[in-house]
């Protein structure tokens, strides 16, 4: 029996009562499946209530940035405490300049690399107040030219601190894009090419969220749990060979 009947430890309700809660097709492989697959895990997450960035960074681009920054190889607990830590000191490029670089880097001690993410961050607050007036960029491509931001990274900024269209692609977002047969991509930057094609634009903003909160508690890496899959009706599970 693939389905379990009941609700699971982690509270991802079964395929049964997902059924009761939406109409399901079965076809495969459409864009409306896309639309289907979201809305189904924005009943399961609600997502929104569980928000991945603190709620004080959201619709703030800068410190959406700088708690971007600190998140990279670095786990949510520790980046969560270093950014409360690093903004009770500053919260605009011109406070955070006025910082030594020593005191930066005892905030935000022991986020992953942080010697280098101080300097980064000096970096950027200098580049934000020569040039952009001290205002983080709204657009893609300028965004991408501050000192180390990717696209992961600045489609963060344009989602969370912006509240504007733009698909962020972590580890998350690519695994179960490609599992799901939604995309056919090698890396992330793909991936976020190929999902600005088929996902309406509609979802974009809420996409990252969803796929990430799957990944961590159903979609893992190595042996996802497909048994209590709420999209499993909608997942091709290319390229799964272990599954619970
Ligand atoms: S069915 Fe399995 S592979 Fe597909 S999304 Fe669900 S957990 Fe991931």
């Amino acid at each position: 029996m693939l389905y379990s009947s009941h609700t699971s430890p982690y509270g991802i309700k079964s395929m049964r009562e997902i059924n009761t809660d939406i109409d399901m097709d079965t076809d495969t492989g459409t864009d409306t499946d896309v639309e289907k697959v979201i809305q189904i895990l924005k009943k399961r997450y609600r997502a929104g209530s569980s928000l991945l960035m603190a709620p004080a960074t959201r619709g703030d681009p800068f410190l959406t940035l700088i708690s971007c920054l600190l998140s990279l190889r670095t786990r949510d607990e520790v980046t969560s405490k270093a950014a409360e830590r690093l903004f009770s000191l500053a919260k605009t490029p011109e406070a955070m300049l006025k910082l030594r670089i020593d005191d930066i880097e005892s905030a935000i001690y022991p986020v992953g690399f942080y010697h280098r993410k101080a300097k980064q961050i000096v970096e950027i607050c200098s580049t934000l107040v020569e040039r952009y007036n001290s205002k983080v960029p709204d657009e893609l491509a300028e965004l991408l030219k501050l000192r180390g931001v990717g696209r992961k990274t600045a489609n963060i900024v344009l989602t969370i601190g912006y509240n504007k269209p733009g698909i962020a692609v972590d580890t998350h977002v690519h695994r179960i894009s490609n599992r799901m047969g939604i995309v056919a991509t090698k890396n992330p930057n793909e991936t976020e090419f190929a999902l600005r094609r088929v996902v309406p634009e509609r979802n974009w903003l809420i996409l990252n969220e969803l796929f990430v909160l799957h990944g961590r508690s159903v979609c893992t890496p190595l042996s996802p749990r497909c048994s209590i899959c709420p999209v499993y009706q909608y997942c091709k599970r290319i390229g799964v060979t272990r599954s619970r």
